[in-house]
Protein backbone atom coordinates (compact mmCIF):
# COMPACT_ATOMS: atom_id res chain seq x y z
CA UNK A 1 0.00 0.00 0.00
CA UNK A 2 1.56 3.09 -1.16
CA UNK A 3 -0.04 6.33 0.46
CA UNK A 4 -2.40 6.46 3.43
CA UNK A 5 -5.68 7.09 1.32
CA UNK A 6 -4.66 4.30 -1.08
CA UNK A 7 -6.52 1.36 1.06
CA UNK A 8 -10.11 1.36 2.18
CA UNK A 9 -9.14 1.85 6.04
CA UNK A 10 -9.84 -0.81 8.84
CA UNK A 11 -11.41 1.42 11.77
CA UNK A 12 -11.30 1.03 15.18
CA UNK A 13 -12.38 2.82 18.19
CA UNK A 14 -9.64 4.19 20.30
CA UNK A 15 -11.44 6.77 22.71
CA UNK A 16 -14.61 8.50 22.88
CA UNK A 17 -16.24 9.20 19.40
CA UNK A 18 -12.50 8.88 17.78
CA UNK A 19 -12.44 6.09 15.13
CA UNK A 20 -9.11 5.44 13.65
CA UNK A 21 -7.46 3.21 11.11
CA UNK A 22 -5.76 0.23 12.02
CA UNK A 23 -3.28 0.08 9.55
CA UNK A 24 -2.22 3.80 8.95
CA UNK A 25 -2.64 7.08 10.65
CA UNK A 26 -5.80 8.23 9.32
CA UNK A 27 -8.93 9.00 11.76
CA UNK A 28 -11.68 10.95 11.77
CA UNK A 29 -11.81 13.38 14.81
CA UNK A 30 -14.57 14.23 17.04
CA UNK A 31 -15.72 17.07 15.56
CA UNK A 32 -16.54 15.36 12.08
CA UNK A 33 -17.43 11.79 13.92
CA UNK A 34 -20.93 12.06 11.73
CA UNK A 35 -19.29 11.83 8.47
CA UNK A 36 -18.34 7.57 9.89
CA UNK A 37 -21.44 7.10 8.64
CA UNK A 38 -20.41 7.86 4.73
CA UNK A 39 -17.80 5.46 5.58
CA UNK A 40 -16.28 1.86 4.77
CA UNK A 41 -14.26 -0.17 6.81
CA UNK A 42 -12.09 -3.53 6.30
CA UNK A 43 -13.20 -6.10 8.25
CA UNK A 44 -10.39 -6.95 11.14
CA UNK A 45 -10.63 -10.35 10.13
CA UNK A 46 -10.98 -10.92 6.82
CA UNK A 47 -10.97 -7.47 4.93
CA UNK A 48 -13.92 -7.89 3.49
CA UNK A 49 -15.01 -4.44 2.70
CA UNK A 50 -18.07 -3.72 5.28
CA UNK A 51 -20.21 0.23 5.99
CA UNK A 52 -19.85 2.05 9.13
CA UNK A 53 -23.73 1.74 10.25
CA UNK A 54 -24.22 1.75 14.03
CA UNK A 55 -24.96 -1.56 14.90
CA UNK A 56 -21.21 -2.39 13.32
CA UNK A 57 -20.02 -0.01 15.20
CA UNK A 58 -21.54 -1.16 18.36
CA UNK A 59 -21.33 -4.78 18.19
CA UNK A 60 -17.22 -3.63 17.19
CA UNK A 61 -17.58 -1.20 20.69
CA UNK A 62 -19.35 -4.16 22.49
CA UNK A 63 -17.36 -6.77 21.87
CA UNK A 64 -14.32 -6.63 19.75
CA UNK A 65 -12.27 -3.77 21.15
CA UNK A 66 -13.92 -1.65 19.01
CA UNK A 67 -12.29 -3.33 16.16
CA UNK A 68 -15.07 -3.55 13.32
CA UNK A 69 -15.82 -6.59 11.49
CA UNK A 70 -18.37 -7.99 8.50
CA UNK A 71 -21.34 -9.61 9.06
CA UNK A 72 -20.17 -13.04 8.44
CA UNK A 73 -17.48 -12.07 11.38
CA UNK A 74 -20.12 -10.45 13.87
CA UNK A 75 -22.32 -13.67 13.32
CA UNK A 76 -19.20 -16.14 13.86
CA UNK A 77 -18.32 -13.98 16.83
CA UNK A 78 -21.85 -13.52 18.45
CA UNK A 79 -21.56 -17.40 18.38
CA UNK A 80 -18.20 -17.80 20.21
CA UNK A 81 -20.02 -15.59 22.82
CA UNK A 82 -22.81 -17.87 23.35
CA UNK A 83 -20.72 -20.77 23.96
CA UNK A 84 -20.50 -22.76 20.52
CA UNK A 85 -17.47 -24.43 19.92
CA UNK A 86 -15.15 -22.56 17.60
CA UNK A 87 -13.46 -25.81 16.01
CA UNK A 88 -17.60 -26.98 15.10
CA UNK A 89 -18.19 -23.03 13.63
CA UNK A 90 -14.53 -24.09 11.74
CA UNK A 91 -15.50 -27.52 10.50
CA UNK A 92 -18.75 -26.47 9.09
CA UNK A 93 -17.25 -23.28 7.38
CA UNK A 94 -14.92 -25.72 5.94
CA UNK A 95 -17.70 -28.17 4.47
CA UNK A 96 -19.49 -25.54 3.67
CA UNK A 97 -16.60 -24.20 1.24
CA UNK A 98 -15.61 -27.39 0.01
CA UNK A 99 -19.87 -27.75 -1.37
CA UNK A 100 -19.33 -24.63 -2.91
CA UNK A 101 -16.61 -25.46 -4.95
CA UNK A 102 -17.78 -28.67 -5.53
CA UNK A 103 -21.00 -26.98 -6.98
CA UNK A 104 -19.02 -24.64 -9.15
CA UNK A 105 -16.83 -27.07 -10.33
CA UNK A 106 -13.81 -26.11 -9.14
CA UNK A 107 -13.45 -29.60 -7.50
CA UNK A 108 -13.92 -32.75 -9.56
CA UNK A 109 -15.13 -35.76 -7.71
ZN1 LIG B 1 -5.92 3.57 6.70
ZN1 LIG C 1 -14.76 -10.64 8.17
Amino acid sequence: MAGPSKHTHKYHKIEGNLWACGDCTHYLPKNVASMIYTRFSRCWECDRIVKMTDPVMDFAEMHNNGRILCDVHIERLKKVLAGVDIDLIEAAEAAAKLQEQIDKGDIKL
